[in-house]
């Protein structure tokens, strides 16, 4: 609210594109010097999240990949939070919403902050990152199916925005009936925005895009050929990249601790 307070002390002029050309809903009727407190009621106010998984660990010793005891009291807390934000927009008439957030800086600040008050605790703060939001551990063995049931009812309860992964390893082109069924999966657990992340190489020299394993198929260079290696292109927090090396530590390492999901089911979520 502090933060919508804020904002809604500014002029359309302030906005020159979002509010001068009519791009919020209702700033077409306002004039350069009005404020912008009405139209941005038209907005949301959102409540993010991350760690719920190491949150589980110091309360209870596991995570919610770990005992349907924790996935339970994971869907009670987060069910606790999403209430809290209706009671808000009720009371408020404000559009209040629980987002499930990536939280690209926060994720390693607020481990290393954790670290310095509490100490060392397994499972909670013996990382570089807290996990994303919702999810199930990066570095947690888990099937892929396994991982969308048990994610997917979290989806419902962040009306803010969500999205659940699965790594699969090799080329999904290969296996398109695996990739499929994850789909499906997806589609009927209820899962808002799911994604499918698979390893993309190319070859800079030649332009080849696809897997490569030691050598391009294209032009049948290996790796160690010239000073030119191949670029493995990775999904992080949402972006492709080749290269890792622009993304702080906490993200690196996370990257770096990911487990690929098989397809088969491991753990009764029913
Ligand atoms: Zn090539």
């Amino acid at each position: 609210m502090e933060r919508y307070h804020i904002q809604a002390s500014k002029k359309v002029k302030n906005y020159p594109f979002l509010m001068g050309q009519g791009i919020w809903l209702d700033s077409e009727k306002l004039k350069p010097n009005d404020s912008v407190g009405e139209v941005l009621k038209h907005g949301t106010l959102t409540v993010g999240f991350i760690g719920l998984a190491e949150c589980l660990k110091a309360l209870i010793g596991s995570h919610h990949g770990e005992t349907i005891e924790a996935q339970n009291l994971g869907l009670n807390i987060i069910g606790y939070m999403r209430k809290r934000m209706d009671e808000e927009t009720k009371k408020t008439r404000f559009n209040y919403s629980l987002i499930a957030t990536p939280a690209e800086g926060l994720s390693g600040r607020f481990v290393r902050m954790d670290k310095e008050r509490y100490g060392i605790i397994e499972g909670v703060t013996d990382r570089d990152y807290y996990t994303n939001s919702f999810h199930i551990p990066v570095y947690h063995n888990i099937s892929a199916f396994d991982k969308i049931r048990l994610e997917a009812p979290y989806h419902s309860l962040t009306n803010g925005g969500h999205i659940s992964y699965v790594e699969l390893d090799g080329d999904p082109c290969k296996n398109l009936d695996a990739f499929e069924k994850i789909v499906r999966c997806m589609k009927e657990s209820g899962i808002g925005y799911g994604s499918i992340n698979h390893p993309v190489d190319r070859d800079p020299v030649c332009g080849y895009t696809g897997i490569i394993d030691n050598e391009c198929p294209l032009c049948h260079r290996q790796e160690d050929d010239g000073d030119t290696g191949f670029e493995r292109i990775r999904r992080i927090t949402g972006y492709l990249v080749g290269t890792v090396d622009r993304f702080n530590n906490a993200k690196r390492s996370e990257e770096k601790e990911r487990v690929k999901h098989d397809c088969g089911y491991t753990m009764d979520v029913e």
